[in-house]
């Protein structure tokens, strides 16, 4: 099909200094959690991600030298000739489908405590470690600065010949150079201090001598913060950026702009939706004559358009939307926006860095896998025989699985309780701000369009007795997992009743199916991600006051790898609700729960009528046993193969249940050694 003839704008190449990128979409540079550690896996991904039609592919930030050492979270890095090997790998795999590479040079400064290479880290003062590492940094003296521009030449050296045509001067984020940048943290008295010249000095001078080294065949890009700190979202205060950029604007050959708030420009949907960026963007295109790139979270093509021809962004920056989508340019480019698989802004993406582990998506069950399964985002194997397939549970996990084997052309029968799909989606999407979240049921069920071979039954709960009588020759359980009751003290799990008394205790699937306590309630989190401060918000809609207790240190401990832990905070603290932290819910009569100290064990009593467990999960698999009984509780005696698979397995998060659910399609009848699943990128020993 032709593309909207409106999306054209979106198709112009882009001429960027000595380079030109052959259209609008760019991927921006962002975190992978791959980095030096795993070269071949992250050349594939990013190699992917060209091949679904994004004019430029950047890398993730690349340390210029090993004073800026960010493990246990996986940067790239350019400090020597494997390096430029490694890359290549990359640069490659880029060009062959006609995209731009480009590469972030970055130095950490005190936010890098250089755990690995034990290198002194340096920035402008003695500072405290940004991170919370009990380290700090030394004062950069004149001879570090000379130093470090020396470093920051050969790394741009080292990009070029890695193959790179776009070479970044990183100026924000928090990172040496926006501290340069910084009135209230550069007070230094010499020349790289004080007024707003001398502190953009060392900006001009990067800028400068990456231009003067690789700038005949690289384009030099600069990543700078519109705004001077952080605001109220969407009311940027702007400072002396103006000013700032006003002097630095025709140096670079290209501009990508950010904000100071890295959770509004990296917000989860929850709290920021599409496009946040665009009100710090006021001056920026009036003031520079050079391509300018910025983020939003962009997946609505009609978006996109608007920005280009409103003059907020010549390109459009994208890294969350090319993960849940490589192919997202391609779609637009072949008029089938609707197959869109748009992000739905958890952040599960960003916790692959966070944590020290490669990349994975909610939406996107390939990304990170390309290289060490050969997963691909929307080809895969046709079927290998004529099987009939009966998937029961239609949440992500089966509804991955019915669209991926679908596509594999096998004849597959899906089969769901309710009237609804989507499961645990459907459910948590119609809590407070989570609507983005049904983008997970709503992809799959648009596939599901278009695949006349997977018959969808709603309303069918089946029993072991249906499952049988069906006759498919492969059954997969996805049945899910539904919230307990009760609560996990460390070794077993254990009512929190107090004995003789039957109090009003729900859980999280009680409030998602509408069943609201009456009177002051205590919302017991111990499951420590996003759900347990969702449902204090929904269950303070109905009924006040509402206490969130935990005991964790913090409030949605886990939510920090996702960067929405402080917004979670801040949001209840601002709605009115109570937080108990480093408490443990360990008993409730109807009218106190008692709260034991994670530390002292000392008890202490809140008035409360109802509590909300948002606890552990006990996984659906009933049916899954139940069927085993009819053969004795040996599988090889069914007539069909019979497997559980995403949260009726082992609950997880919902990139977990769409990993389920496309492995279970990809390694239906393949060749997969169970005992050797996937390939294993490491650094050569020989
Ligand atoms: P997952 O995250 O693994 O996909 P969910 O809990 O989101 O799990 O989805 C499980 C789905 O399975 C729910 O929509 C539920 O209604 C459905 N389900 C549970 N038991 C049965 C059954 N016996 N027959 C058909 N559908 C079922
Ligand atoms: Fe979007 Fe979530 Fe995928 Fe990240 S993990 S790209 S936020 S859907």
């Amino acid at each position: 099909m032709a593309r909207d003839p409106r999306c054209d704008i979106l198709f112009e190449p882009v001429k960027i200094g000595p380079v030109t990128a052959k259209n609008r979409f760019y991927q921006v540079p962002h975190c992978t959690g791959m980095g030096w550690l795993r070269p071949r896996t992250l050349a594939e991904m990013r190699g992917v991600k060209a091949e679904g039609g994004w004019g430029v592919v950047c890398t993730e930030y690349n340390s210029i030298h090993p004073s800026s050492d960010d493990l246990p979270h996986p940067s790239a890095s350019l400090w020597d000739d494997g390096d430029i090997r490694a890359h290549a790998l990359m640069t490659e795999k880029v060009h062959e489908h006609g995209a731009l590479a480009g590469a972030e040079l970055w130095y950490g400064g005190a936010r890098t405590a250089n755990l690995h290479t034990r290198e002194v880290p340096m920035d402008i003062g003695s500072f405290p470690n940004l991170a919370g590492h009990p380290f700090q940094t030394r004062a950069m003296d004149k001879t570090d600065i000379r130093t470090l521009r020396r470093w920051h030449r050969k790394a741009a050296l080292r990009a070029r010949d890695a193959g790179f045509d776009i070479v970044y001067v990183y100026a924000t984020h928090g990172y040496l150079l926006s501290n340069f940048l910084n009135p209230r943290v550069n007070t230094r008295g010499d020349e790289y201090g004080g007024s707003l010249e001398n502190r953009t000095r060392l900006v001009r001078e990067l800028i400068e001598e990456t231009k003067d080294a690789v700038g005949d065949r690289c384009a030099v890009a600069v990543r700078f913060a519109a705004d001077e700190k952080t605001g109220e979202d969407g009311v940027p205060i702007h400072g002396e950026r103006r000013d700032m950029f006003e002097m630095l604007a025709e140096l670079p050959d290209l501009w990508d702009i950010n904000i100071a708030d890295y959770s509004l420009e990296m917000g989860v949907s929850r709290f920021v939706k599409e496009a946040p960026l665009e009100p710090y963007m006021d001056f920026v295109k009036s003031v520079t004559s050079k391509p300018v790139v910025t983020v939003g979270r962009f997946t609505s093509p009609d978006t996109m358009v608007s920005q280009v021809k409103r003059g907020v962004t010549d390109l459009i920056g994208a890294a969350r939307p090319s993960i849940a989508d490589p192919f997202l340019p391609k779609k637009i480019e072949e008029g089938r926006p609707e197959t869109i698989r748009e992000c739905i802004g958890c952040n599960i993406c960003y916790s692959g860095d966070t944590i020290g582990v490669p990349i994975r998506c909610t939406q996107n069950p390939t990304m990170g896998e390309e290289w060490r399964r050969g997963w691909h985002p929307e080809k895969i194997a046709p079927k290998t025989s004529q099987a009939k397939i009966l998937i029961v549970g239609a949440g992500p996990t089966g509804l991955e699985a019915a669209r991926a084997l679908g596509a594999r052309g096998y004849k597959v029968m899906l089969a769901e309780a309710s009237r609804d799909l989507g499961g645990r989606v459907t459910r948590e999407s119609a809590l407070p701000g989570m609507s983005e979240y049904a983008r997970v049921r709503d992809y799959r069920e648009q596939a599901l369009l278009d695949l006349p071979n997977v018959e969808v039954f709603r309303e069918s709960a089946l029993s072991a007795e249906d499952v049988l009588d069906v006759g498919a020759d492969h059954v997969a359980i996805a049945t899910g997992a539904t919230w307990r009751r009760d609560r996990f003290d460390g070794e077993r799990f254990v009512s929190i009743a107090a004995p003789g008394t039957t109090p009003e205790i729900l859980t999280a699937d009680d409030i998602m199916a509408g069943r609201m306590p009456s009177g002051a309630t205590l919302v017991y989190d111990e499951d420590n991600y996003y759900l347990g401060g969702v449902i204090a918000e929904r269950v303070k809609q109905a009924v006040v006051p509402v206490t969130l207790c935990t005991p964790s240190d913090s409030v949605s401990d886990w939510a920090g790898k996702t960067s929405e832990r402080w917004r979670i905070r801040s949001h209840l603290m601002r709605a009115g609700g109570g937080i108990e932290l480093a408490h443990s819910l360990t008993r409730f009569d109807g009218q106190h729960a008692v709260l034991t100290c994670e530390y002292s064990g000392a008890e202490k009593e809140l008035p409360v009528s109802s509590v909300v467990m948002v606890t552990q999960r006990r996984p659906n698999d009933g049916l899954y046993h139940d069927i085993l009984s009819r053969a004795g509780g040996d599988p090889d005696a069914l007539p069909f193969t019979l497997k559980r698979i995403g949260d009726c397995e082992a609950p997880g998060i919902i990139a977990a249940a769409t990993h389920a659910g496309h492995r279970y399609a990809r390694e239906l009848d393949a060749a997969v050694d169970p005992d050797e699943p996937l390939k294993h990128d490491r650094v050569d020993v020989g």
